[in-house]
């Protein structure tokens, strides 16, 4: 539980946006305080900005390129300028493919409900490979029952998490009672297949020792 500033009340840390300078990583102000203040920010700056933000977005849509539909507009771009489109394009390929914040694997996994069930089978055979014959089955169970609670008490979807992750390049977790627990769902996606924090190995894996 974490103080907020602003409305004075005690939340969850799950209730706190990030903040990389904080001494605890968090926002001061909880998000609900945060977000009230921004729109009403927002919204005092558009009042005392009327006349300006009008004669801009005036300005906007009498450009012969917002005319039709975006696929018109595009078209347009690219004949008034096929170089800098195609530039445009190739980087946003190549920064795709290096893997970073584009990369569809990473951050937007695919929407297709094929490609969804395909991966989701992947991992369930993954659970039954790493589920030992003397694992408590109902223990087991108990962890997801507790993570449905959870969920539902507090709003914040929750995950469970393998502690070892199943599919590691060092080590490969079991799917037993002892090595999961229920986390933030957002956490979860964060931590993908890393390992706890050891002695001598960081949070990828890598032994430096
Ligand atoms: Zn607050």
């Amino acid at each position: 539980m974490k103080h907020c500033r602003s409305c004075d009340q005690h939340k969850p840390l799950t209730a706190f946006g990030r903040r990389a300078s904080s001494p605890d990583g968090l926002q001061q102000k909880c998000r609900e305080c945060h977000n009230a203040r921004a729109l009403a920010s927002n919204r005092a700056w558009r009042r005392a900005n009327r006349e300006g933000l009008r004669a801009y977005d005036a300005g906007r849509s009498s450009k012969p390129e917002r005319q039709g539909s975006r696929a018109a507009a595009y078209a347009i771009r690219k004949a008034a300028n096929p170089e800098k489109v195609r530039d445009f394009n190739a980087a946003a390929k190549a920064k795709q493919r290096a893997g970073g914040y584009y990369s569809r694997e990473r951050s937007f996994p695919s929407s297709s409900p094929a490609a969804r069930a395909a991966r989701q089978s992947a991992r369930d055979a993954q659970k039954v490979l790493a589920t030992p014959s003397w694992a408590d089955r109902e223990a087991i169970a108990d962890v997801y029952r507790r993570c449905a609670e959870i969920t539902a008490h507090t709003g914040v979807p929750h995950h469970v998490d393998h502690i070892y992750p199943l599919r590691n390049s060092l080590a490969c977790g079991l799917h037993v009672h002892w090595n999961l627990r229920v986390i933030p769902a957002r956490e979860n996606l964060r931590k993908q297949n890393r390992l706890p924090a050891l002695d001598g190995v960081d949070a990828t894996g890598r032994i430096s020792i």
